[in-house]
């Protein structure tokens, strides 16, 4: 039997009999899209969050781009973000006509370095860039501070890819309640993962929210009159009855996954090997854990020998990808950090129900590893 990586079935099996209750229950009523399950989702995740807004969508692409849509970005204008990310945050902005300006990160967070994005906005093409998107990678906050000074001094858009820090806290807030909005996805190995696809955009501003409403479904106010040209993107009551469910273990996970990144720390102490850090003030949810190896390939071929499955989030930068590189635009300062890191990152396994034992076999095989090539 291998470790894995993550285990979203893990989850299911930890809580069958409440999810099986709650899927029956929607499959009963005959409620099927935009009701009350979805609505007390929304209601409980904003309250989660600190935020007065929360509305459910398709996925967290469409989550992006829709908050994109929302605070104020047109086609043509253009949005900072990172290389170093999901493809889905790159392929949002594309999708909505913006064009994607790449920066580096800093190289102990991976999130957004704030001076390369100053120096980007005094550039060039500064003039056309409309907004930010901070992605918390790996479940670690980005540099919100100085990420919101700076945009309120260029006057610009401000929005948190939390789709891998659903609970994480900058100076005591959770992510997504900081920004001008937050986008979460749910798919089903995030720490707040659907049996399938889901998203949402949480904000404490009612014209965003309101925006959203509208483009969410067809420009409707009011059924079948569109008022503005729309979009298609819900979030369907059997995931939001689901994932209403799992909120209420969230922390519990969030909180298991700290204390394994803890003997992770432990247990590995003194190898050759960086391991994550976090920042005074940020509470890390561990979405990954992500160690830095100049034997990266020869590590993970090791730990697969062993048993122990692992990832590489992700190999290849959104700059250097066939179908993006002719469509995104390079920022200042280069992407050092980002073409290094990328050839030495390796993701442990961590999820809730990752034993005690199977922890103990990770470190023992990674400091076999670096025993057996003495
Ligand atoms: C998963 C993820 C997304 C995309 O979410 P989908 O639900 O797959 O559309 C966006 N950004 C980041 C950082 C992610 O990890």
């Amino acid at each position: 039997m291998m470790i894995q990586v993550a285990d979203p079935k893990a989850s299911y099996l930890a809580h069958k009999q409440e999810l099986d209750a709650a899927i029956t229950e929607v499959m009963e009523s005959g409620w099927y899209i935009f009701g009350s399950r979805l609505k007390r989702f929304e209601n409980n995740f904003a309250g989660y969050l600190g935020t007065t807004h929360c509305i459910g969508v398709a996925n967290g692409t469409d989550a992006i781009l829709l908050a994109l849509r929302a605070v104020g970005v047109k086609a043509g204008d253009a949005v900072i973000t990172v290389s170093h990310t999901a493809v889905a945050t790159v392929a949002a902005i594309d999708w909505m006509g913006a064009v994607p300006v790449l920066v580096d990160i800093g190289p102990d967070t991976y999130t957004l370095d704030p001076q390369k994005v100053e120096d980007t906005l005094q550039s060039e093409i500064g003039k056309k860039i409309k907004a930010i998107i901070a992605v918390h990678l790996y479940g670690h906050p980005a540099d919100m501070d100085t990420l919101i000074e700076i945009a309120n001094r260029y006057g610009i858009g401000l929005v948190e890819d939390c789709a891998q820090a659903h609970g994480a806290t900058f100076n005591s807030q959770k992510v997504g309640s900081i920004g001008m909005c937050g986008t979460f996805s749910f798919y089903p190995t995030k720490n707040l993962g659907a049996f399938g696809d889901g998203g949402a955009i949480v904000t404490n501003n009612s014209e965003i929210a309101e925006r959203i409403h509208l483009l969410q479904q067809y420009g409707w106010r009011e059924r079948y009159i569109s008022e503005v040209a729309g979009y298609n993107s819900r979030l369907d009551e059997l995931q939001a009855a689901i994932l209403d469910c799992k909120l209420a273990w969230l922390d519990d996970g969030n909180q298991r996954r700290r204390e394994i990144a803890q003997q992770y720390n432990l247990g590995l102490q003194g190898l050759p090997i960086s391991l994550p850090v976090e920042r005074a003030g940020c509470g890390h949810v561990y979405h990954q854990y992500v160690v830095k190896s100049s034997v990266r390939d020869a590590l993970s071929k090791h730990l697969e020998a062993m048993g122990i499955r692992t990832a590489i989030l992700y190999p290849m930068p959104v700059h250097l990808q066939p179908g993006y590189r002719d469509r995104v635009v390079l920022g200042q300062g280069g992407m050092q950090v980002t073409e290094t890191i990328v050839k030495e990152i390796l993701s442990l396994p961590i999820f809730p129900e990752l034993s005690d034992l199977d922890i103990e076999k990770v470190v023992e095989a990674v400091r076999g590893h670096f025993l057996k090539q003495k």
